[in-house]
């Protein structure tokens, strides 16, 4: 029995097989098990791959015309000998065959196999064969690719991928992309080894309350298909190769836990007030609408983040002026007449939607390029249209517009000067009349921070972005676990942000309120009472542990 340590996220226990991600090694393809019937064919498509490929490499030998042929010849040569080395191919076979997994599957575990026989001789030559293989697997993996997509046959597609029932997904990296559709055929835990505490990988995890661990050490190689794992998420241990005794230990814990999680429910009913009787406003953090229902069930008394940028993720296409209005109007009238905060696009950094980045050239440095607001102002027509939609929605509740990584009080200006053309042409058009809403900006980057005077003019509301300020004043990037230990929100220098936001938005009489993570940080909650704060915006699922905690604190 060994474990791994990482970041726990959705504080749980999952006693659970795991599944090993071998996408996750740069192999794009995906993966799934078969059924006893499916063998045939999944071993005639795979010879099928194989041939396609072997002649590939007749042709390019054939059309290539270079004076000296010899070097390329034999390069040609090796990896013609690769491809059909029996190991790789027949060991792929009967792994189809045992194991019941598809080619692609079955062909990353036996190139792995071979990989670690290689890598137990120390000779340079045999490393560098090591490559060579990997580079002949990603070929007949994108053969495969093909094959199946040419035959638009029976074979599973990635919306049908079944992974069994309860499968803990083991992988070195993870697409917040491909998180609702993991879930949907069976994942009920993640251990990822990228991602760091505020990574938006773990702000989805937690909207998707699924227990996770993430920033896991090295351990794909570690642990097998198919084996119990112990997933504490409290603890951000993944433990393999339990005994009897310890899985007995554990399912008393979940028990427990059961139990907890009921008695936090008598909170929803309360006032969420310090045990001196300060009253807090305590909101909810969202990126899907379906989740608008849970935080009005368990209390919230408004949404305080709407990170809309999930609206665009798994899409085929841009979402549309309606399609937008839909999800808006679905959230203010659950929520109504309790405010609902609708952030603007926040693409870049790690958000960037695979679908923008195939229209948009992707930054080299994303966190410090065209995210946020800059993009929105480069892309009009992408912030016209989800501002008509926030505007239309607007009738139905208490809407207000969040804009994020607001680094000066021009950009506040331009984007004001564009959502007061979109209602002027929206009352033409429609000839209805929309109240104005709110306009706030997302305070995350240091210099707005600093400079919080020259914004509250032209605001009605400030949200402290925690996650992004920390990242920019420490240099720390957020998505990053080889720095993740450095996130310090007491560092001196963030603790004179925070605090600078707070002194002057109150003596200004400008609402303020948390939405980063450090609003889900029972330690950091009393810190940022005593500045004088009184809204919070937090994970919807850790509204009722915090409503909990506040109570027991005493201003004074
Ligand atoms: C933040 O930066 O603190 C924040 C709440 O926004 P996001 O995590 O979506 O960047
Ligand atoms: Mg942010």
């Amino acid at each position: 029995m060994f474990s791994l340590a990482g970041h726990g996220i959705n504080r749980d226990v999952v006693i659970a097989s795991a599944w090993v991600n071998h996408k996750a090694l740069d192999f794009r393809a995906d993966y799934r098990e078969i059924i006893e019937k499916e063998v045939e064919s999944e071993l005639g498509l795979f010879q099928e791959a194989v041939t396609l490929l072997e002649s590939d490499f007749k042709e390019i030998a054939k059309s290539f015309v270079i004076s000296d042929k010899t070097d390329f010849n034999n390069l040609l040569n090796s990896q013609r000998l690769i491809l059909n080395d029996p190991l790789l191919i027949n060991g792929t076979k009967s792994l189809i065959k045992k194991s019941l997994i598809n080619a692609e599957c079955a062909l990353v575990q036996q190139m792995n196999f071979i990989g670690e026989e290689f890598s137990k001789i120390s000779n340079p030559y045999f490393k560098e064969r090591k490559h060579d293989v990997e580079q002949i697997v990603k070929q007949v993996i994108q053969k495969l690719t093909s094959l199946r997509s040419d035959k638009n046959s029976n074979h599973v597609n990635s919306e049908t991928l079944i992974y069994g029932e309860n499968v803990i997904f083991i992988s070195n990296d993870l697409s917040i992309n491909e998180i609702p559709r993991l879930v949907k055929n069976g994942v009920c835990a993640f251990a990822i080894e990228s991602g760091s505490p505020t990574s938006h990988l773990a702000i989805v995890l937690k909207s998707f309350e699924i227990p996770a661990i993430i920033g896991l050490q090295k351990s794909c190689h570690l642990i097998k298909h198919g084996e119990k794992l112990i997933l504490d998420s409290e603890c951000g241990n993944l433990i393999v190769g339990a005994d009897n005794y310890v899985i007995k230990e554990y399912e008393k814990k979940i028990e427990h836990s059961k139990k907890r999680k009921n008695k936090l429910n008598d909170f929803i009913e309360l006032p969420c007030e310090t045990e001196d009787g300060i009253e807090i406003k305590l909101m909810a953090n969202i990126e899907d609408p379906r989740e608008a229902k849970k935080a009005l069930g368990i209390g919230a008394s408004g949404i305080g983040l709407f990170r809309t940028e999930f609206l665009f993720m798994e899409k085929e296409s841009l979402p549309s002026e309606e399609e937008q209005f839909a999800a808006y109007k679905n959230v203010l009238v659950t929520l109504s007449p309790n405010p609902v905060v609708i952030r603007t696009l926040d693409l870049g950094g790690d958000k960037l939607s695979p679908l923008l980045s195939t229209s948009f050239e992707e930054d080299s440095n994303p966190a410090l390029g065209q995210r946020g607001i800059r993009f929105s102002l480069e892309n009009t027509d992408l912030f016209i249209t989800q501002i008509r939609a926030i505007i239309r929605a607007s009738l139905y509740g208490n809407a207000k517009i969040l804009l994020p990584l607001i680094t000066e009080k021009a950009e506040i200006i331009k984007a004001k000067a564009l959502i007061d053309t979109c209602k002027k042409e929206l009352e033409n058009e429609s000839g209805k009349r929309y109240d104005a809403i709110d306009i706030g900006a997302m305070i995350e980057v240091p210099s707005a921070a600093l400079s919080i005077e020259t914004l509250i003019p032209h605001v009605d509301f400030a949200s402290l972005g925690t996650n992004d300020l920390i990242q920019y004043t420490l240099a720390i990037d957020r998505t990053n676990n080889k720095v993740s230990n450095l996130f310090n929100p007491k560092n001196p220098g963030v603790v004179f942000l925070i605090k600078n936001v707070i002194d002057h938005c109150l003596r200004a009489n400008l609402p303020i309120s948390v939405c980063g993570e450090i609003s889900s940080d029972v330690e950091q909650i009393k810190f940022l009472l005593n500045l004088g704060l009184r809204e919070i915006s937090t994970n919807v699922s850790d509204i009722l542990i915090i409503k909990e905690h506040i109570s027991k604190i005493k201003i004074g």
